[in-house]
């Protein structure tokens, strides 16, 4: 029998009597009235079932579920996920196999699900008109296209469990170029046009490294009536302009969104420690907000303001430099501890990093994801292992303890990061459209060897 929210919690249900719930958006409670459910038992609770696509009605909105002090578990970076598997190209890092492989993006949101992740984000990343014209792919596919795939691709997964949609956007170029704000502003609408239509449970801006532009999107965002989350991809020294997350996030809050933190550029403790300095600003200012933290899954204690990009590894040669499973409990735990609810990843993180941050949680969510089955807390699975020494590995003190070697010999244990010092209004960052020309690349090639 095909599971349905309706026909598993009684199986005698019939289509017709299924449709009329649908049509009425029966919630959790009407649900428990009308099958005499336990007291306390929600359909949420059971994570990964396989739901109908019409659950989302029944489902608890991003604001109730923060409101009430649960834990929202974020996905991982699309971009530098599916890069690995042959789907996005490093350089543009534009979406556009949200239309031509659907089946891998598709396939990662089950992952990411499957994982514990309670946020499915549209692959929306870099899917702004401008960059999409600005950099690179030459299908002739409309940023509406590559848009209101993402969605649906997200919606779709997301309805097989306990997952909300986020639409996403990011920074532009046109910021970058120095356009008005007229301009930047247009540009987020085209894609928050497309999140409405669609239909998006609630709406995250992220990838900032500029506070005004970041302002600007959720200022366009806000007008859909929907909540808003806002991140910027800063470290604790602040925005490209210095200006401090403390700042940045109080900003933010007064352009209108409920939830702001950080993703991507830095480590997870490093991200916690500027969400934890967001944070402070905002209780300082006598505001309120949620908070949420999705780093990379990269160490980066080497970096800078501009974070792992100036590091000498970014992007091909980065590898040595990904968290164990092990590094993602002490994150959940760190970002838990700071006041953090909504807890996710960005580049580098794949489904085993958010099944650990889930693992982690698994008491405060009060579930395990269905990825955990495979698996086993703390390295238990290991008891079945046929070599005596990798069953005595099956302890949580082994693991939690652990020093990784990185297998490298002469490998330094840190980089020397780039710090070219550019930022929005410099001439070598005002974005062309055409590719960079042979000269263009050896003047750049030249300045390199004289760093
Ligand atoms: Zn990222």
């Amino acid at each position: 029998m095909k599971h349905s929210p309706w026909n598993w919690i009684n199986p005698e249900l019939t289509e017709l009597q299924t449709t009329t719930l649908l049509k009425y958006k029966a919630g959790e409670e009407q649900l428990s009235a009308l099958f005499g459910l336990k007291k306390g038992f929600t359909v949420t609770k059971c994570c990964n079932r396989n739901w109908e696509k019409e659950m989302a009605p029944g489902k608890k909105g991003i604001l109730e579920r923060l409101n009430a002090g649960e834990v929202v578990i974020g996905d991982g970076g699309f971009v530098f996920a599916l890069e690995k598997r042959g789907y996005v190209k490093a350089g543009p890092w534009t979406p556009e196999s949200a239309v031509t492989h659907p089946e891998a993006v598709r396939q990662l949101h089950r992952e990411f699900l499957r994982a514990g992740a309670n946020v499915m984000q549209t692959f929306t990343f870099y899917a702004s008109d401008d960059k999409l014209e600005n950099r690179g792919q030459n299908l002739k596919l409309t940023g509406v296209q590559i848009n209101e795939a993402a969605c649906d691709l997200a919606r779709e997964v997301a309805n097989e469990g306990d997952a909300l949609v986020a639409g996403g956007v990011c920074q532009t170029p046109s910021y970058l170029s120095c356009k008005s704000e007229t301009e930047v502003k247009a540009i987020f609408k085209k894609q928050l046009d497309v999140f409405l239509k669609k239909n998006v449970d609630f709406l995250i801006a992220e990838y900032f490294e500029h506070v005004e532009e970041a302002e600007w999107a959720v200022k366009v965002l806000k007008t859909s009536g929907k909540p808003v989350a806002a991140c910027m991809c800063i470290g604790p020294d602040g925005d490209m302009h210095g200006i401090s997350p403390g700042e940045c996030a109080v900003r933010l809050v007064k352009a209108g969104a409920q939830i702001v933190g950080v993703n991507c550029h830095f480590d997870p403790m490093t991200c916690v420690k500027a969400v934890k300095m967001m944070k402070e600003g905002v209780e300082k200012a006598g505001l309120k907000a949620h908070y949420m933290v999705q780093p990379l899954a990269y160490h980066t204690p080497d970096c800078s303001c501009q974070g792992f990009i100036d590091l000498p590894e970014f992007p091909f040669g980065l590898e040595p430099r990904i968290l164990t499973r092990w590094d993602m409990h002490k994150y959940a735990r760190e970002a838990f501890n700071a006041g953090i609810r909504f807890i996710g990843g960005c580049c580098g993180f794949e489904p085993y990093h958010i099944r650990a941050v889930a693992e982690e949680l698994a008491t405060e969510r009060g579930c395990l994801p269905a990825a955990s089955e495979k698996h086993g807390n703390w390295g238990a699975g290991l008891e079945m292992h046929t070599k005596p020494w990798v069953r005595a590995r099956a302890r949580r003190d082994y693991w939690e303890t652990l020093k990784p070697a990185s297998g490298r010999p002469l490998c330094p244990s840190l980089s020397l990061p780039d710090g070219w010092g550019v930022t929005k209004g410099h001439t070598d960052l005002l974005q062309q459209k055409e590719a960079t020309s042979k000269d263009q690349l050896k003047q750049l090639f030249d300045r390199t060897k004289n760093q």
